[in-house]
């Protein structure tokens, strides 16, 4: 097989409109950063900024069109974004570098690392189980859940980490009181400490107003880097909060992350539990084996008289779990005290380690081990208690 060439690589591009149909992206000097790995072709494609949403058909002819090339195996285009003078910096491709732009190399590697994503899914060195939590939709607490699960586990005398896959709207830093950026080790990044678990986030690399453009390989290679290029040392489990929903992306992350098993969140509603059941086949479709289902909000506490109501019907997770033959892990009632501490970077198993909330969240996260260790080799290795 002939190697394939630059020229012939442009050549392709050449034909491929600009904005607004005007000329063709490469006499527009729209193209850069063009690599060639055997048959892989990765460049960016300089954008204005504030038209990439609208621009990702031009993005996605341009790999259709260099797809045409006899022996190419892989296109990724990559869209940057422009930067007009005093408009809110945008990242075109995650990187841990901190500068508000990414050069092109560090965008290019990470592009790079998406074409190889295929291969990515070997172990993560020192760490012994990783474990998702997923949830069809977003806003049913998921992330309030993991960070109680994760900090139920510490309570065991386990190693615990937490990634905050959820790019889109990284909560861990909210939820975990965490307002510092971590730093880095040459291409390693240091996770940052709370409460004793080790927790990684996007929402440490980037401003909160900072808008994103995220496409499909980027979200791989984010989330690789997070979970590949950050010094975790040894830990008996990472939880993995996944970004809500059951589309691609959490596909690929599903398929990209050597889990050993995933929970998912739920509400009682009938719809979230539909969502819930994607959720479940999502992982399945994966084979990554489901510890089990929790049903959060589950029933209303008041704050002031203790009394029971429950708001959105109660029990549904229960009776899905047992239809779906997947084991129930518990129920979490909606109380205020569950908002506002995790809000307020407290979470409830920290602000009240005694009370009986702390108690639900604990005997969860022991059900969480149990299940992994019923899963026995097919969720990795075992973890031993001392
Ligand atoms: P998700 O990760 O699913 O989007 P979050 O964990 O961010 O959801 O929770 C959404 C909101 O609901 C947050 O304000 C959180 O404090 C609140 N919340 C989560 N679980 C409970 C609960 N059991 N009781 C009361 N509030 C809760």
């Amino acid at each position: 097989m002939t190697d394939i060439t630059e020229k012939q690589v442009l050549e392709r591009l050449a034909k491929v409109r600009g904005p607004d149909l005007e000329g063709d992206i490469v006499a527009l000097k729209m193209v850069s950063g063009l690599l060639i790995d055997g048959g892989k072709v990765i460049f960016s494609i300089n954008v204005p900024a504030e038209r990439a949403e609208e621009l990702e058909p031009l993005r996605n002819a341009a790999e259709q069109s260099v797809m045409k090339l006899a022996g190419v195996e892989k296109v990724i285009a990559v869209l940057t974004g422009e930067r007009k003078a005093g408009s809110a910096p945008v990242r075109p491709a995650p990187s841990f570098d901190q500068a508000a732009a990414v050069p092109p190399p560090m965008q290019m590697q990470a592009a790079k690392a998406a074409a190889d994503a295929p291969n990515q899914k070997a172990g993560v060195p020192g760490i012994k189980s990783i474990i998702a939590v997923a949830s069809g939709k977003g806003g049913v607490g998921k992330s309030t859940t993991s960070v109680n699960i994760a900090l139920g586990l510490l309570g065991q005398g386990l190693k615990v980490g937490i990634l905050d896959a959820d790019i889109y709207g990284p909560s861990l830093p909210r939820l975990l009181g965490i307002s510092d950026r971590p730093t880095a080790n040459g291409r390693i990044l240091n996770p940052l400490e709370s409460f004793g678990l080790k927790v990684m986030s996007m929402g440490f690399l980037v401003e909160e107003e900072t808008p994103m453009i995220w496409r499909g390989p980027m979200v791989i290679s984010a989330l690789t880097q997070m979970l590949r290029e950050v010094a975790w040392g040894e830990l008996d489990v990472l939880i993995v909060d996944m970004p809500p929903g059951t589309g691609d992306a959490q596909l690929t992350m599903a398929q990209q992350v050597p889990l050993a098993g995933a929970v998912i969140v739920s509400t009682p509603q009938d719809i979230a539990l539909i969502d819930a059941r994607k959720g479940l086949n999502m992982f399945r479709k994966v084979e990554v084996p489901i510890l089990g289902l929790i049903e959060n909000m589950s029933t209303f506490i008041c704050p002031k008289c203790g009394e029971q109501s429950d708001i959105f019907g109660h029990g549904g997770a229960r009776k899905e779990a047992e239809s779906l033959g997947v084991p129930f892990l518990g129920e979490i009632p909606l109380h205020m005290d569950i908002r506002s501490n995790s809000d307020g970077g407290t979470p409830v198993t920290v602000s009240a380690p005694d009370g009986p909330h702390a108690a639900i969240y604990n005997d969860i996260a022991e059900k969480v081990i149990d299940r992994l260790h019923a899963e026995g080799d097919n969720a990795g290795p075992k973890i031993v208690m001392e």
